[in-house]
């Protein structure tokens, strides 16, 4: 049994066959996922509520992605606020920090995503972390942000990490979580499956980031849930260890990390 533990479900991708996705899902032996709230603009946070209402499979996540940082305004702020007193909600995210693509200002996407560390610290949810950038700056901001507003009381996870081993080793270090995607399947992922060699069993997460990001060998179609195995099965491999061993590990610590029993 594996657990997708970032999907987004929620996208119109998904629209027309969603139930049937959910099907393969449980047919390959994923039990459980993470919606996504955040990341396709700030009303897909509702969605993602509304589905894990309904399907007892899923739980969801509510926030502010750093593409979306700037359209956050007033309103947006009362409206996460209720969201994230939803049922079935897990966690913050997911929120951070895109120098890549910078879709949103450097300064803006600090500022919204210190504000949502600062509620998953009051609310008591962990965070999901989107980072990514050429540089270090957003890796260097990530730890000043994390310090001054979760102060050693947020828990964290990195998804879909393709960061090098020193940073993976710092982030462990300060006690995050870190989760591979499809990525890690690419042919020329060799280092990345260096770096998930390298980390502690039970900090391990596996992830689709459906509809983005298909595993090797589905790659340009649309990603769905049920190929979190392939991340799975490619992570044990990594690793050496067997698949079963693997899907039992990163389902507790997912479980764990966000409280889902
Ligand atoms: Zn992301
Ligand atoms: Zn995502």
């Amino acid at each position: 049994m594996w657990i997708d533990s970032h999907c987004h479900i929620t996208a119109d991708e998904f629209q027309e066959d969603r139930s049937e996705v959910l099907e393969r899902a449980a047919s390959a032996g994923v039990e459980t996922m993470i919606a996504i709230g955040a990341g396709y603009g700030l009303e897909h946070n509702e969605r993602a509520l509304e589905l894990a209402a309904r399907d007892p499979r899923l739980f969801a996540t509510v926030g502010v992605h750093p593409h979306d940082a700037e359209q956050l305004d007033d309103e947006g702020r009362k409206r996460l606020r209720q969201w994230l007193r939803g049922p079935r909600v897990v966690a913050v995210g997911e929120c951070g920090l895109d120098y890549f693509y910078m879709n949103s200002p450097r300064e803006i996407q600090r500022e919204v995503f210190a504000e949502q560390v600062a509620l998953a610290r009051e609310i008591d949810l962990p965070v999901v972390i989107h980072l990514r950038d050429r540089e270090q700056d957003a890796y260097r901001d990530l730890m000043e942000i994390w310090k001054s507003e979760g102060g050693g009381k947020v828990e964290g996870v990195l998804h879909c990490y393709s960061h090098d081993l020193p940073f993976a080793r710092r982030a462990v270090d300060a006690g995050f979580h870190v989760s591979f995607s499809g990525i890690l399947t690419f042919k020329r992922a060799d280092e990345l499956r260096e770096v998930a060699a390298a980390l502690p069993a039970d900090r391990l997460l596996v992830e689709t980031d459906a509809p983005l990001l298909s595993p090797e060998g589905f790659r340009g179609k649309r990603n769905e849930p049920a190929r979190v195995r392939s991340v799975g099965e490619v992570l044990a491999r990594a690793r050496g260890r067997p698949a079963e061993e693997v899907a039992r590990e990163t389902t507790e610590n997912t479980r764990r990390f966000f409280r889902l029993d």
